[in-house]
């Protein structure tokens, strides 16, 4: 009996510091797991709160990108750049504009832009002798320099469409408005510009490029005095050529972009003071179609018409 009583004591004794042991063991639980709760909670709010402020900054950036683009096109379309081209030249090709020899405008074009350094020199250049120019960039390129593209509207050049890549193969429907789609739509998302002038890489006409650009209403402009600056002559045999094939109307081919232009920019100043002197004033593209329709208009054009020197280089736009 007196075994079974001491067993029976051991037993609660047991029983009972199990009890406690759990007891303790529970208290000693209870502070530790709400300490780990809560640091979930607060690093779950935290992240949270780090989504949020990224989902708002890009929100901000944004709108704040949005406006600066609506200030850039409302300012492209108050300044008039987001010119008219006279119907009878929508879809088709020019060389050269018909104006009379009195009026003797001529147009400086640019291809392959915007390019680093030789696109700025050349704007420099331009604006320190107030001359105005059309650059047919390439949306490969602006997507690089989207600056370069604003500054060539703002500071009142004309921007045009030379295709996205510069390919020169054959191009199927389908990746002729890839090239001249995309390009137009950066043009305009970056400077509020919607161009409708086209110059086909190397001049081909017959890769699908034309054709596809002439379906959509753009007017097709190739050159009528080629300075084949990419071969990078001197600067003397440079300006000489563009001076001896310069006319009035005339539509200049040279490149800011592509490769080294060092000497395009060299040839700049002479080549622009030279033609000054011989009287010639310098014009945009849309300028000098304008300027023909207004003498069509008068019915002044059919007087004297100026003779008309095509392109010739194929390679070179
Ligand atoms: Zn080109």
């Amino acid at each position: 009996m007196e075994r079974n009583k001491s067993f029976i004591w051991s037993q609660a004794g047991l029983i009972v510091l199990l009890v406690l042991g759990s007891i303790l063991s529970l208290g000693l639980m209870i502070p530790v797991r709400p300490t780990v709760f809560t640091n979930k909670i607060e690093k779950d709010i935290s992240d949270k709160n780090s989504i949020t402020t990224e989902v708002e900054t890009q929100k901000r950036v944004e709108k704040f990108r949005l406006a600066m683009l609506s200030t850039w096109q409302k300012q492209a379309l108050e300044k008039g750049l987001a010119y008219n081209i006279p119907k009878r030249f929508r879809g088709v090709t020019i060389n050269q504009a018909k104006v009379p020899s009195r009026k003797k405008l001529i147009a400086l074009t640019f291809d392959d832009g915007p390019w680093d350094n030789y696109t700025r020199e050349i704007l420099d250049i331009l604006k320190e002798h107030q001359v105005k120019a059309t650059f047919f960039v390439l949306g490969q390129a602006l997507k690089n320099k989207p600056d370069m593209g604003r500054r060539i509207v703002s500071d009142g050049h004309v921007i045009a469409n030379h295709t996205w890549n510069h390919r020169y193969h054959y191009h199927n429907p389908k990746t002729a408005a890839s090239e001249i789609d995309r390009s137009s739509e950066l043009i305009y998302k970056t400077t509020g510009v919607k161009t409708t002038l086209f110059r086909p890489p190397g001049g081909i006409l017959n890769n699908g490029l034309v054709a596809y650009a002439k379906k959509k209403n753009y007017t097709v402009v190739m050159w009528s005095a080629d300075s084949n600056d990419y071969k990078r002559p001197s600067v003397g045999t440079l300006v000489n050529s563009v001076v001896r094939q310069s006319t009035p109307g005339g539509i200049i081919l040279l490149h800011d972009g592509g490769g080294n232009r060092s000497r395009t920019v060299e040839s700049l100043v002479p080549m622009i003071q030279i033609l000054k002197e011989q009287g010639y004033t310098f014009a945009t593209i849309p300028e000098l179609l304008e300027a023909e329709e207004q003498e069509r208009k008068l019915g002044k054009s059919r007087k004297k018409k100026s003779p008309q020197p095509q392109g010739k280089s194929k390679k070179t736009s």
